[in-house]
């Protein structure tokens, strides 16, 4: 559809929002990759002397956007700031997984309302992934005037133009694509840091797992060409960055699209990734249906291919997971795992538990547990299911009473707690290489960084050391974190 703005009087007679039906029946048109990217003339230096700010929720593609927003502000001369009272533009980037995130959204925009009137000029946006949702625009539209401009994900490219119509329009700006997606590749961004750094390498989902709103919010999956992927993170070694995460809602579809390219897949891709000089490439987030050999013969490879694999199972129950779509069993789930474990014995492994989706027995929930024990994971993410409207899962009878899903998920996590302690012993005494990222949040004469199994290390060194890969001597194995003592002499070693 063609993207068209809207005021708060005309609003509910064009918005068209994602609707279930129509991002089902994906089309077979190919994806349009746009380098078209421009900043109209009036707009080049509107930020001069100005701030921004952008708070994020939810995932890693969701902070890419950031970057991406950031850098389109920064072209227009606008600074970051951390202070809300010194912005003059504030986005909230949201994230529509999960109920409990859209709540303290609201919240956020709630408490806006009296900077706004302190502060007239302000330009608060609402964009991501809730911008998408009808019934989110509705409920702004209607509660939040001190609201300026709403966007949705596939009009991030459009943010000059909106900001001029947000700046000097009277009204409300709305504009939210129902679409399936382009590829837009000559954006700006303002990457936070330079150690480590996220590359898209496709867009939306396909998948339409039946309890996800993130095939209707990001549309079909469209993969990047691998020559753009390959030239970004060539750059990002270039500029001494020594991490980077290939990004997407379901990397493992990497490449399906990209007919003309036989067979391609994220194989292929995190094969020209070994060949770059980068020390450590990991990649974000698996789908276990398309995790295909290939990708785990390259994985096997090693090099500057990271020994962590996040692979999200959601149940460990064969009969939940076809009710939420997921188009695996817990049987083809085990053999992948094992598949991955033989190839890549040093992986450590997280996932993602949903517990509590309709109709999940006990006796489904107990095989939710012997997979967590059988799989040994390093860490999950774990959740209650809550449903989110316009999916089919929100349809469902939620049947299983809320104390039962919150003792269920307190036996998980604790057993979760038991498996991550284990993992965590091993590293008593072990001399690991750790990537530093900064001083730990909690102590500033500490650093802090990640092995190449994602494990969280502090030690005390140097500030110099940050952004360097280092060898550390682990004394003493928390739950959660390592603490340990850096081994300076080796330190030249893995520069
Ligand atoms: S794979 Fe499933 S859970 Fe993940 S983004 Fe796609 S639909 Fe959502």
């Amino acid at each position: 559809m063609a993207g068209q703005t809207f005021s708060k009087v005309d609003f509910s007679k064009y918005f068209q929002p994602p609707s279930l039906k129509d991002a089902r029946r994906r089309r077979r048109e190919a994806v349009q990759i746009i380098n078209d990217f421009t900043i109209p003339d009036d707009m080049e230096t509107v930020g001069r002397e100005k701030r921004y700010l952008i708070e994020t929720y939810g995932c890693q593609m969701n902070e890419h956007d950031t970057e991406v927003m950031a850098g389109i502000l920064e072209k227009m001369g606008y600074q970051e700031t951390d202070e809300l009272k010194d912005a003059d533009v504030i986005l909230i980037n949201t994230c529509a997984i999960r109920e409990n995130a859209e709540n303290k959204v609201f919240g956020h925009i709630g408490a806006l309302k009296t900077l706004k009137l302190e502060k007239p000029g302000l330009i608060i946006g609402v964009c991501g992934c809730m911008a998408q949702e009808e019934v989110v625009v509705n409920k702004i539209l209607a509660k939040y005037p001190q609201v300026d401009l709403i966007f949705g994900t596939h009009n991030i490219h459009r943010l000059p133009q909106l900001l001029k119509e947000a700046l000097f329009g009277k009204e409300m700006v709305v504009e939210v694509w129902s679409k399936e997606g382009d590829i837009i590749e000559n954006l700006p961004q303002s990457r936070r840091g330079h150690i480590q750094a996220w590359v898209n390498i496709m867009y939306g989902c396909d998948k339409f797992c039946t309890y996800c709103i993130v095939p209707y919010t990001r549309g079909k999956e469209r993969s990047r060409r691998p020559e753009e992927i390959i030239q970004e993170v060539r750059e990002l070694a270039r500029k001494g960055y020594k991490e980077v995460t290939l990004l997407g809602q379901n990397v493992n579809a990497y490449g399906k699209d990209l007919k003309d390219l036989k067979n391609y897949g994220l194989g292929n891709l995190m094969d020209e990734m070994r060949k770059i000089g980068i020390p450590r490439i990991r990649f974000t987030t698996s789908h276990p249906k398309d995790f295909d050999d290939h990708l785990v013969e390259v994985l096997g490879k090693g090099g500057n291919l990271c020994e962590h694999i996040h692979l999200p199972v959601q149940s460990g129950s064969s009969a939940i997971l076809k009710i939420m779509g997921r188009g695996y069993t817990r049987e083809r789930y085990l053999d992948l795992f094992h598949k991955i474990k033989r190839a890549v014995p040093n992986a450590s492994f997280t996932t993602d538990i949903i517990v509590g989706f309709p109709n999940e027995t006990e006796e489904q929930f107990e095989e939710t547990m012997s997979l967590v024990r059988e799989c040994q994971f390093d860490g999950a993410f774990t959740f209650i299911y809550s449903p989110r409207a316009g999916t089919p899962a929100a349809r469902m009878k939620d049947n299983v009473p809320m104390d039962v899903k919150k003792e269920r998920l307190q036996r998980l996590n604790k057993l979760m707690d038991e498996l991550a302690a284990q993992s965590n012993a091993k590293y008593q005494d072990q001399v690991v290489e750790v990537l530093v990222e900064g001083e730990s949040r909690k102590n500033h004469d500490v650093l802090s960084g990640h092995t190449r199994t994602n494990k969280v290390v502090n030690f005390r060194g140097p500030k110099s050391l940050i952004g360097q890969l280092v060898k550390v001597k682990i004394t003493d194995a928390k739950m959660w974190s390592l603490d340990g003592e850096w081994q300076a002499e080796t330190e030249a070693m893995h520069q």
